[in-house]
């Protein structure tokens, strides 16, 4: 075994007998990681509460060699996820950040600028600045980006004709992406999007410095979408999630309202 250090965020903490927890956490510097944080559930134990759901926290684990679980031994406190009092739809949306990322990533395996991005999205969600329905959207098309799952959406998928955003555009979650007027023909589980649905969608996977950046860099901030082009969108990323993971995401049922 050997002592790393890391900085997390708490994504699941299941009992694991009278004393211990069975943590997985999102790390920084590692990705994900499952460990055993022993007596964490006695009433006084060595990592305070430091391991609540969606905290970020420090920490000090042993690293086991072969299977088994990792050993936590330190936990400290970095921030906690702090939605305001009684918003459900804030608090939701956190526990969404952390089901995507259980579900979409694997065990060490780091994205440092993935973690990032879910920091800075729990962040945004406990103030009340902007959205909750933008905050998801933009976490969940940049995390796609990140893991390198992106539908293509500016030229077919197939044969990489450009396709513009404008009419009607065909998309294909099996395809991963647009098709163009000729490859479309005969493929299942086609849907039409609006333009504006597409616009939308390569707005939010926008990274925040792209190179020849104009200076509203973050367009998603201050995007107003039309209602029809909101559920739209949900429509089609549900779709596209449910896809890529076999199932669809459990905290779905609990988000109805971002398409609304
Ligand atoms: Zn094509």
């Amino acid at each position: 075994m050997s002592a790393e250090k890391a900085t997390a965020l708490v994504l699941r903490a299941v009992e694991f007998s009278e004393t211990s927890y069975v943590l997985t956490l999102w790390t920084r510097e590692f990705g994900r990681i499952s460990a055993l944080a022993k007596g964490a559930r006695r009433p006084k134990a060595p990592f305070d509460s430091a391991l609540d759901l969606l905290t970020v926290c420090r920490i000090l684990f042993l690293r086991k060699t072969s299977g088994g679980l990792d050993l936590l031994t330190e936990a400290r406190l970095e921030r906690r996820f702090r939605p305001p009092h009684g918003d459900l739809a804030r608090l939701y949306a956190g526990y969404y950040v952390a089901e995507l990322l259980l579900s979409l990533t694997d065990e060490y395996d780091p994205h440092p600028e993935l973690f990032d991005l879910a920091d800075a999205t729990l962040v945004e969600l406990a103030q009340v600045r902007l959205p909750v329905a933008a905050i998801v959207l933009r976490f969940e098309w940049m995390a796609l980006r990140l893991l390198g799952h992106l539908p293509l959406l500016s030229a077919c998928v197939e044969c990489a004709t450009p396709v513009p955003a404008a009419g009607r555009v065909a998309f294909s979650a099996l395809a991963g992406g647009v098709l163009c007027p000729r490859c479309r023909g005969g493929k299942r589980n086609v849907i039409s999007l609006s333009a504006a649905a597409i616009e939308a969608m390569s707005t939010y996977a926008e990274p925040d410095h792209t190179p020849d950046a104009v200076p509203d860099a973050a367009r998603w901030k201050t995007m107003q979408l039309e209602k029809k082009t909101r559920a739209e969108l949900r429509g089609v990323l549900n779709n596209y999630l449910s896809h890529l993971l076999g199932h669809r995401p459990q905290m779905h049922d609990y988000l109805g309202f971002l398409g609304q």
